[in-house]
């Protein structure tokens, strides 16, 4: 599963009731949120873990593959990514997205970083993942591409700075392409 936009949340989870934007007092002082006032629901909006993976395949002579989602317009190769599921850890997560998102098994994980991804309001917990097999992309993905760890340039976002901070661990200095963020 890769990882949808944000949207607003408008109705208690709880009641359906529309939610309000309501200060009250927390444990940090005066805070505004959206809250329920038929039952006293508070939508926390808390971020939500992503997980992503720099695949390193140990079967193809270490090259990292990068894939291009199929809802991009642009041509752009990132790590692979999804949701965190209820009652997984981390690294059974990732090892399911692996599998789920290009069919290859993964041999081993290290946790590469914790980043922020304050615009789409997540945490990107980041693996560099040793994996084996066929590759087979599913739907979601439209291609995919063979890296030699040298030659990756990185985007200056979320999961871009993991893999820069990957490749700074290989004794490659990262190379950032330029980015227009959204205004
Ligand atoms: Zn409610």
């Amino acid at each position: 599963m890769s990882v949808p936009t944000k949207h607003e949340v408008k109705f208690c989870s709880n009641c359906a009731s529309a939610l309000e934007w309501l200060s009250m007092d927390e444990d940090g002082g005066a805070k505004s949120r959206l809250r329920c006032v038929a039952c006293g629901y508070t939508h926390w909006n808390n971020p939500t873990p992503v997980l992503a993976a720099v695949i390193e395949c140990a079967d193809r002579d270490g090259k990292v593959l990068l894939a291009r989602n199929a809802a991009w317009t642009h041509r752009m190769f990132a790590l692979i990514t999804g949701f965190m599921e209820a009652g997984e850890s981390p690294e059974t997560g990732i090892r399911r997205e692996v599998m789920e998102e290009t069919a290859l098994e993964v041999d081993a994980l290290r946790l590469i970083g914790v980043y922020e991804f304050e615009r789409m309001n997540q945490v990107i917990i980041a693996y560099h993942a040793t994996a084996r097999g066929e590759v087979q992309l599913s739907p979601e993905l439209a291609e995919y591409k063979l890296f030699d760890p040298a030659d990756i340039i990185c985007w200056p976002a979320g999961t871009g700075y993991a893999l820069a901070d990957w490749l700074r661990g290989r004794g490659h200095e990262p190379k950032f392409m330029e980015f227009r963020r959204r205004p």
